[in-house]
């Protein structure tokens, strides 16, 4: 059956995936959403005898329906193949009772990858498909990951060039090295004197600017997203959600239809979001919970119904979560008002000017499968160092947020479910904070962007471990810098334009 993307601020001709995935945003500031959430036409137990990329395709063969078998699946072929370090993708690790869901085994060690290995692919047979002669420009703000990612993904695809905005003393200093040693001809990097809010916002104004599309057109190029707000994101990302639930099945972890609860560290709301769509299609997910860190906007959300941006904004040892306008919301805000544009746009609008909206009651009652939690630095900090030293166990920042949360909701609630931690990154990605939960005599300073620093808390992480240090972190060390631009937030079209060449 087919489904067509339509936006979440205003009424439009429905569009097909494939050039929902091309424009990234819709014109009107909105997110493409599906008409409507397709339910999985496999049962659980045949998708628990499928493969990772088999069960990709079961997904996303429902969303993308004007993609072909052939089509898809080559995308998901070169998506999910050796680039990850273990075959199945996405691995499972119990850890007390809980299963954390490993997604940061892709060549950039955080769980962007899931989605980000395939975007280009997506991309590039969109552009086919629709006789697309423009050069396709990806511009991605990220808090950290997003950027790695992405550039790994696109670097020297054809027909594609990117640029990425980063927070210049927003990320950790791995982060930050695997960004600034990116080769490829087609990729620019660009720091900026801002927080991640301010790079989102940033990008998200150069998507609207009309006169710069214009400018664009003339040169041959058309803008898109590799942001999470692009729905060749967040399609991918469901993926997961239902490979997990049946390998818990198929391994008798859990029986046929069984009602499980699943703990996702949110930033943007995009993984969270994912999971929420694949309870939809029909996995059985009793609850949500979404852990936030200090930047806790969305916990405050989900207690009061009311989303208030206005608050200072914090750097924590959780830098891929240091977020207070979470994009994705919009996609579950729509939902809530029944599929409103009109009603999205308004609280969108109030966001933007007033940094803050209240939803209705009526609304409130249909968020009743999420369940908000934060947690601090320092019980984070807890965590990490408790499950390693009794379970032997290393988990990174953000995982911990999600792990501390649901212990908390355990505690508060009774609610013996069985539990899926989403695990977003690898421990090796954020070497510094981890040392300074499990040995922090050793550590120094937590953020630290000293890039030497960092590797020799990699290596004492390695020690003291004994988990193999990833490729992906130990070829950082001697690879040269490539790009040191750097701008200020209102510099962002103008450094656009440079390195487009596009006459001013
Ligand atoms: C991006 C990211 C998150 C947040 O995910 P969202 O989809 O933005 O909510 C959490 N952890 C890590 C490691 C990330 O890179």
């Amino acid at each position: 059956m087919d489904i067509r993307y339509k936006s979440t601020r205003s009424t439009m001709v429905p569009i097909p995936a494939s050039q929902a995935i091309l424009k990234g945003l819709s014109d009107d500031g909105g997110l493409f959403v599906p008409e409507r959430i397709p339910a999985l036409t496999c049962s659980l137990r045949e998708l628990a005898d499928m493969d990772y990329r088999q069960v990709a395709y079961e997904v996303m063969k429902l969303y993308f329906t004007d993609f072909t078998e052939a089509e898809l699946r080559a995308c998901i072929d070169g998506a999910y193949d050796s680039k990850f370090d273990t075959e199945v993708i996405a691995p499972l690790a119990k850890v007390e009772g809980s299963y954390y869901l490993e997604l940061f085994h892709g060549p950039t060690i955080a769980f962007k990858d899931m989605a980000l290995s395939i975007l280009p692919y997506l991309m590039t047979t969109a552009m086919k498909k629709n006789g697309e002669d423009k050069e396709v420009v990806i511009l991605t703000a990220t808090s950290g990951d997003t950027g790695k990612a992405a550039l790994a993904g696109f670097a020297d695809v054809p027909g594609t060039r990117i640029i990425v905005f980063y927070p210049k003393d927003g990320v950790s200093a791995i982060q930050k090295r695997q960004m600034v040693t990116q080769k490829g001809k087609n990729v620019a990097v660009v720091g900026v004197e801002g927080n991640f809010d301010d790079c989102q916002s940033g990008v998200k104004a150069l998507f609207g600017d009309e006169a710069l599309r214009e400018k664009m057109a003339r040169a041959g190029l058309a803008f898109s997203s590799a942001n999470s707000i692009n729905i060749g994101r967040l399609v991918p990302q469901i993926a997961y959600y239902v490979y997990a639930y049946t390998r818990l099945l198929k391994e008798g972890e859990i029986t046929d239809g069984e009602y499980i609860n699943i703990t996702v560290p949110t930033g943007n709301f995009g993984n969270i979001l994912a999971a929420y769509y694949a309870s939809r299609m029909g996995l059985p997910v009793h609850r949500l919970l979404c852990a936030s860190n200090e930047n806790k906007v969305l916990y405050d959300f989900f207690a009061t119904g009311s989303y208030d941006r206005n608050r200072p904004f914090i750097l924590t040892n959780s830098p891929s979560m240091d977020i207070l306008i979470s994009s994705n919301l919009e996609r579950l805000i729509y939902e809530l008002t029944g599929s409103d544009p009109q009603a999205t746009a308004d609280f969108m609008k109030q966001l933007a000017t007033a940094g803050e909206y209240h939803i209705t009651e009526p609304m409130r009652e249909r968020l009743a499968v999420f369940y908000g939690g934060f947690a601090s630095q320092d019980e984070c900090r807890q965590q990490i160092a408790r499950i390693f030293d009794e379970c032997g166990y290393v988990m990174d920042t953000h995982t911990a947020v999600a792990s501390t949360v649901s212990e908390a909701y355990r505690r508060e609630t009774g609610d013996a479910a069985k539990m899926l931690i989403a695990s977003t990154a690898s421990p090796y990605k954020f070497a510094p904070s981890i040392l300074q939960a499990v040995e922090p005599d050793f550590a120094p300073a937590q953020n630290v962007t000293d890039t030497a620093a960092a590797f020799s808390c990699v290596d004492e992480l390695a020690r003291l471990s004994r988990m193999p240090v990833p490729a992906a972190v130990s070829e950082l060390k001697d690879a040269p810098a490539l790009h040191d631009r750097v701008c200020h937030v209102d510099g962002m079209r103008t450094v656009v334009e440079e390195i487009l060449s596009l006459a001013i």
